[in-house]
């Protein structure tokens, strides 16, 4: 083999060939775009989340056939201990195995804590963080049993500092901060890493919605809105993208990373240096 082929073999080689990887929240935003980068790196996907149930059809065919690996779908509910540990049991008997585990489902509710309503807040500790609670201690003996297993906690920035009128989210977000470094120094001798992932601004459908609506609401241009209002505290005045979210997942779950757990890794143009 020449050295240009055998230069091609090892960008062609899928890093996660073989692997298996569950996606909480998967149906739509950074929970798809991180799917279907593990996909494209060779990993089977199990998506979950909620949504149409033809257009889930066809996001999970799509990967099937875009990436050639086997993808099923879990319509566990978040908020539903028992639902999410059939999940991880039906990854196991569907695959085989479980190898990645992302936990990323979340929601967001906006308003001062003296009206911030108290369903609100339970929804929003259930989903973004004690559902990655249970993912977990339901995932870590099939990822103990092969000495290998990588979880991936998408926090937020708002899992750094704080905003105001956001209490349940940042909270949430801060408390999955501190389970990420619990899992990663109770399975540091085990071929296991859990780490988390700390985004500002991702652009998806739902910033986009948000967009449209600011701009509506307050009659400027959606540049205004982009710049002044929603990356009022990023600094590059860019959006992350699910993509870039995606790579960096892959990255974690690769072999290059075997030294790397217990983080919060911003991905946040400059947010949390302030
Ligand atoms: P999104 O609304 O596009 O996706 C959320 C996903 O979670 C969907 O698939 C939805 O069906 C699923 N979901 C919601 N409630 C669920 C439940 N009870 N059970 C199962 N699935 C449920 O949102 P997104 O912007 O892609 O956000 C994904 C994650 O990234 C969240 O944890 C969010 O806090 C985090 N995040 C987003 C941004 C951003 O700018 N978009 C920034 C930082 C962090």
């Amino acid at each position: 083999m020449n050295i240009q082929t055998k230069m091609q073999a090892a960008t062609d080689r899928r890093l996660l060939d073989g692997k298996v990887s569950v996606i909480t929240g998967s149906t739509s935003g950074i929970g798809l775009g991180i799917a279907r980068a593990l996909a494209e790196a060779g990993s089977a996907i199990v998506l979950n989340g909620f949504g149409a149930e033809a257009d889930i059809a066809k996001v999970r065919a799509q990967i099937e056939t875009d990436f050639g690996v086997k993808a099923t779908y879990s319509a566990a509910d978040m908020t539903k201990p028992d639902a999410i540990g059939a999940m991880i049991a039906a990854t196991l008997k569907d695959h085989g195995r479980l190898d990645v585990l992302v936990n990323n489902a979340g929601i967001q509710h906006v308003a001062p804590i003296d009206q911030f309503p108290i369903e609100k807040w339970d929804a929003i500790l259930a989903i973004n963080l004690s559902s990655a609670f249970h993912t977990t201690r339901a995932a870590l003996p099939a990822m103990r049993k092969n000495g290998y297993g990588r979880i991936v906690n998408i926090a937020s920035a708002h899992g750094l500092v704080a905003s105001p009128f956001k209490a349940a989210y940042v909270a949430a977000k801060h408390g999955i901060v501190g389970l990420t470094k619990v899992v990663a120094l109770e399975t540091a001798e085990e071929g296991i890493t859990c780490n988390a992932i700390c985004p500002g601004y991702v652009y998806t459908p739902l910033v986009e919605a948000q967009i449209e609506g600011q701009a509506k609401a307050h009659g400027i241009p959606r540049e205004q809105v982009i710049r002044d209002v929603l990356l009022a505290q990023q600094p590059n005045k860019k959006f992350a993208t699910v993509e870039e979210l995606g790579a960096l997942t892959v990255f974690l779950a690769s072999d290059a990373a075997n030294s790397i757990t217990g983080i919060a890794l911003p991905v946040d143009g400059g947010w949390t240096a302030h």
